[in-house]
């Protein structure tokens, strides 16, 4: 049985004065069934770590370099993330694959540098809109997946979410079949059946009970309703 997990990505949002919504949210929180992660930006993840030590919150970060130190500069190394407290990365976030011109190989060497570093890697695939339309969306995430997984992805190290581009931050999300579908083309294709699969894609506290009914859907990767502590509150509360 794998144990659920709400993730949230504050992406490039939250200064200091921020760190009150997510020790509200810890403070406020009953004692949650399901494993909870906040991956504040780079600057926060000391002072998010240290706020939230004494609470049930895994603190994580939303990138690394593949190197563990060198001439890399404004680049962070997965060591010095979990030296600031971070127990997970995320990895391939398609902001990133699109902004930065990430691709699978990369991200799998990012993701092998994120496991050598003893974090948790948080490996992100999905389709565009064009790609959904063109009928490629299985083929997508497949291949997205066999290029990104590093060698030794197992339970313990390694979760993918499932994040289609066009459902990011636009309040749209795929029908349930639609998860479903690819919820279970991965599953089949992951090599551990212990790695927890979540979805992300505009969840907020009116879909969330209901995506999380379908199965294979392990928990969520939560963007804009995680900067809110009552959302994100009610989002872990529906898983
Ligand atoms: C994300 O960026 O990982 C995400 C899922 O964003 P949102 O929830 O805002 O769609």
């Amino acid at each position: 049985m794998r144990r659920k997990l709400a993730a949230g990505n504050w992406k490039m949002h939250g200064l200091a004065a921020d760190l009150a919504q997510a020790e509200a949210l810890a403070r406020d929180l009953p004692a949650p069934a399901v494993d909870v992660l906040l991956c504040p930006p780079a600057t926060l993840i000391c002072r998010m770590a240290k706020a939230l030590a004494r609470t049930p919150f895994a603190i994580g970060a939303q990138d690394c370099h593949p190197a563990a130190q060198g001439a890399h500069t404004g680049d962070v190394s997965a060591a010095m993330l979990a030296d600031a407290g971070a127990s997970h990365v995320i990895l391939g976030h398609s902001e990133r694959r699109a902004d930065h011109g990430e691709d699978s190989a990369l991200v799998a060497a990012k993701a092998t540098a994120a496991h050598g570093a003893g974090l948790v890697a948080i490996i992100c695939v999905g389709e565009t809109e064009a790609q959904r339309d063109a009928g490629q969306t299985l083929a997508v995430v497949r291949e997205q997946l066999r290029d990104s997984l590093p060698d030794g992805a197992s339970a313990e190290n390694t979760v993918v979410a499932y994040e289609p581009v066009w459902a990011i931050g636009t309040g749209r999300t795929p029908t349930d079949a639609q998860i479903a579908e690819v919820h279970d083309t991965l599953r089949a294709a992951l090599p551990d059946a212990g790695i927890r699969l979540l979805y992300g894609g505009s969840v907020k506290p009116s879909n969330a009970a209901e995506i999380f009914a379908i199965a294979n859907v392990d928990g969520a990767l939560v963007g804009g309703a995680s900067l809110k502590a009552a959302d994100f509150g009610a989002i872990i509360a529906a898983l």
